[in-house]
């Protein structure tokens, strides 16, 4: 049985979630993965790989991970004084190059262990029950194994977004070792195109051996929107991974302007049918996607900056990743204080919100505390004007 969280924290790299940028000249990828012969569908490949999951080893590991997890739902819908959720940053750096995000370069060095382990420590001084790492790719951080390890000597559920081209039967099992909770990889296209090189032809291989070697819930997430190419593809992608024993989830991606676009008509019939896959799932209830997909607003209380926060490479507290800059403060120096302060402050970009990671971290809270504060102006926006102006807008009502 996928964890709750699994469902909760996966949904995050709904990259469709995240990236806004568009770039004109997506580069080469050296050190790509040899795609596979041909993409392994879902109905010919159905049969042909035995999963983890399928052990009594396999099915133990998830119980014991889903009464963990249930345990910690429970610690947040009782007070609403510690952070529920947090992504983290251990490097900028991708070997990949998607023309939607905004979330990576190609020179940052990996932020020291010793600094991440008191990053982590500090969310877990704040009450963090869930903590993803991202990036960037994480896979490019050399101690990433011992960073995993220190989220899960504070007992907290530990996930990982990663676009998949480095995992190789050796690297899952270390993972394994490590204690990992949860996987997350996004699959964008059947085959490789301008847009993205995350395609079902070149990660196959590395899903079926996460079928066979992980003990680890696995979340695969599809793509639909502002880009995507072929809507089918993500179809068949949610199918594969099911056939494979994971979960799968589906991202809207907004257009260039960091808006939100309503789904076409073919593009809502495939989200539709992968909505349905889901039955039983936390996404199941969760209607913000649906009236994404339909381009309606959403009436809702972001948390983010206390039940969420994004911890960038510099270690600075931001909203979520389309939001760096508020409040854009050193964690170190975030307190329990800031922690109630965002519960009560209200987010004028909540509307047409695409972030749906955050969005269901909020929905523990959606029936109480109504929010009455601006957010405080931004230091760092104050600084670096061109880089505010590539992420969607928050305005205060100050103008700020
Ligand atoms: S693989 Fe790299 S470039 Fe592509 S979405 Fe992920 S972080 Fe961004
Ligand atoms: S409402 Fe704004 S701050 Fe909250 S997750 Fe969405 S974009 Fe980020």
């Amino acid at each position: 049985m996928p964890g709750r969280w699994g469902i909760l924290g996966a949904s995050f790299l709904a990259r469709g979630a995240c990236g806004s940028r568009t770039r004109e000249n997506p580069k080469e990828t050296p050190g790509a993965p040899e795609e596979s012969p041909e993409p392994c569908l879902a109905s010919k490949c159905q049969d042909e790989t035995v999963g983890k999951k399928d052990t009594l080893r396999g099915r133990w590991l998830a119980t014991r991970r889903t009464t963990h997890e249930l345990w910690l739902i429970g610690k947040a819908l009782v007070s609403t004084r510690h952070v529920v959720q947090a992504h983290i940053i251990p490097i900028r750096r991708c070997n990949l190059d998607c023309a939607y995000c905004n979330e990576y370069d190609e020179v940052s060095a990996p932020v020291p262990l010793e600094e991440m382990h008191r990053r982590i420590d500090k969310l877990a001084e704040l009450g963090t029950s869930l903590i993803t790492i991202s990036g960037g790719e994480p896979l490019l951080h050399p101690e990433l194994d011992d960073i995993i390890r220190r989220i899960k000597h504070h007992g907290r559920v530990a996930g990982l977004i990663t676009n998949g081209y480095l995992l190789v039967p050796e690297r899952i099992e270390r993972l394994n070792r490590a204690g990992l909770d949860h996987l997350q990889i996004s699959v964008d296209n059947l085959k490789p195109d301008d847009v993205s090189k995350k395609s079902l032809k070149v990660l196959d291989q590395k899903l079926v051996h996460l079928a066979e070697f992980a003990d680890f819930h696995v979340n695969i997430n599809s793509v639909l929107g502002s880009g995507v190419n072929n809507p089918e593809d993500a179809l068949v992608i949610a199918e594969r991974a099911r056939s494979l024993g994971f979960t799968s989830t589906v991202g809207i991606i907004h257009d260039g302007s960091g808006q939100l676009r309503a789904l076409g008509p073919v593009e809502r019939n495939v989200f539709e049918r992968i909505m349905d896959m889901s039955k039983g799932s936390y996404s199941r209830f969760n209607h913000f996607q649906r009236n994404l997909a339909e381009g309606k607003p959403n009436d809702w209380r972001c948390r983010a900056g206390s039940r969420y926060l994004y911890i960038c490479e510099d270690g600075l507290v931001h909203y979520c990743s389309q939001q760096r800059g508020w409040p854009g403060v050193p964690l170190a120096r975030y307190t329990p204080a800031d922690v109630r302060r965002e519960f009560r402050t209200r987010k004028p970009c909540a509307t047409h919100c695409t972030v749906s990671c955050v969005q269901q971290t909020s929905y523990i809270d959606h029936w109480r505390a109504p929010q009455h504060l601006d957010p405080l102006p931004s230091p760092r926006h104050a600084l670096d004007r061109e880089a505010a102006e590539s992420l969607v807008q928050i305005e205060t009502e100050s103008g700020d």
